[in-house]
């Protein structure tokens, strides 16, 4: 009896259909969810629950950054459960240990915290900044954000996400957030004042619709927050681990953050977040102050560290940033055949294609030629393939949205 029961809530013979139904009775409805059930994969191929295979060039969404069911991570998450799965932050541990280390290394000097989302590692950041200028006295708790940015789902990281559509039917949000438009530093020159705790900035906006900053912006921005005492905040959530060619995207701008978030592409699909802090900014989270009963878990710090391994090993920054910066140039040979195609932006594998209408369907159309591409802010197809994807897999993607718009144009 046992055994059946089992049988059929694992049953791996289950096709599409039957799942989706699964879904449609058990599953809250907040998703809007593409027509497929992925049940495996390899590298930058998805396999759904009916057999069928897809070139996956979002990779979760810039999560799976060594692809689908990698080896490194296989055997770092096997090896390490086989010592220990989990122990409170009441103790230490050896991978957290090596994972803040590691980090920090590659980031700039500072102390790491770990969380288990974008959403808390953006909630964290804005925690500290706060407390940081609490035990200063500064009397500053402002955080200003940046219009048609996107921190997460939490009431900290929504009230700084700037776009008003994920606002809708949350309210009230936190107190003490402002919003200017990205890319214009006068207006931020305006807004920082007294009151600003910290400014918040993904240096290449991803859900707005991959918009990286314009060459000397975040110079400037950093030199405002210098000026007046405010932190700098730079979300890398999405931009960082690798995605843009660089470790972290800062690290095309010569700047670097006071406090920096990180989380999807960290662990390669493991759930996990990071904040990382200057040193005497990450000093006001003292015992007590902040916790995570998962964050910073064997696992996740196991995961993260041998997908840090493996883009060392396969120099996968550079692949990045080579196949990234080809994919833009055909896209922007693309671009001059559809005038549709507003403009082509990106920065290494973080690429978006701006339409002039509603690409919603252009994604749909795309998988029914075996092809996961994603929309983003309504009208920029986005790719945000592995970091080891090959030049001849993009190629092939590029060629099917081609084929796609061709059809969806004339
Ligand atoms: N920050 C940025 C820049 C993001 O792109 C995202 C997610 O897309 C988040 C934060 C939120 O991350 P999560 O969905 O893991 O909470």
């Amino acid at each position: 009896m046992l055994w059946k029961r089992h049988k059929v809530m694992y049953d791996i013979g289950m096709k599409n259909k039957e799942i989706f139904a699964l879904y449609k009775k058990y599953g809250a409805p907040n998703y809007g969810r593409l027509p497929l059930a992925i049940v495996s994969g390899k590298g930058a191929i998805a396999v759904d629950a009916n057999g069928k295979k897809y070139l996956d060039l979002v990779s979760g969404l810039a999560v799976n950054a060594l692809g689908h069911a990698p080896k490194p991570i296989e055997k770092a998450i096997s090896k390490q459960a086989a010592k220990l799965v989990h122990t409170s932050n009441l103790f230490y541990t050896i991978p957290q240990g090596l994972l803040a280390r590691e980090l920090v290394k590659l980031a700039f000097p500072s102390k790491a915290l770990f969380v288990n989302s974008g959403a808390e590692a953006v909630e964290s950041a804005i925690k500290l900044a706060r407390k940081y200028h609490y035990d200063k006295k500064t009397n500053r708790t402002e955080i200003i954000a940046m219009d048609r940015s996107f921190h997460g789902r939490t009431y900290g990281a929504l009230s700084a996400t700037g776009q008003k559509k994920y606002h809708v039917g949350f309210k009230p949000l936190l107190p003490g957030f402002k919003h200017v438009p990205f890319g214009d530093i006068a207006a931020l020159e305006k807004s920082i004042n007294k009151k600003t705790a910290a400014v918040i900035i993904e240096p290449v906006q991803g859900e707005g619709g991959v918009h990286p900053a314009a060459k000397g912006y975040l110079k400037k921005v950093r030199s405002l927050c210098g000026k007046s005492g405010a932190l700098l905040i730079f979300d890398e959530v999405q931009s960082g681990m690798g995605r843009t060619g660089k470790w972290f995207a800062f690290q095309h701008y010569g700047v670097k953050p006071d406090i920096m978030t990180l989380a999807k592409g960290l662990a390669g699909g493991f759930p996990i977040g990071a904040m990382l802090a200057r040193s005497d900014v990450m000093d006001s989270f003292g015992p007590g102050t902040h916790a995570s009963t998962f964050g910073g878990g064997p696992l996740a710090c196991s995961a993260a560290l041998a997908v840090i391994a493996e883009i060392k090993k396969k120099n996968l920054l550079q692949n990045a940033a080579k196949v990234g910066k080809e994919s833009i140039r055909i896209l922007k040979k693309l671009k001059k055949e559809f005038k549709s195609i507003k403009e082509v932006r990106g920065m290494g594998l973080m690429i978006g294609i701006e339409v002039d209408f509603p690409c919603g369907d252009i994604v749909t159309e795309s998988l029914k030629k075996g092809l996961i591409i994603n929309c983003a802010a309504g009208n920029v197809i986005r790719f945000l393939p592995p970091l080891d994807v090959s030049s001849a897999q993009m190629k092939k993607g590029i060629k099917i949205l081609g084929d796609v718009l061709c059809k969806k144009i004339s």
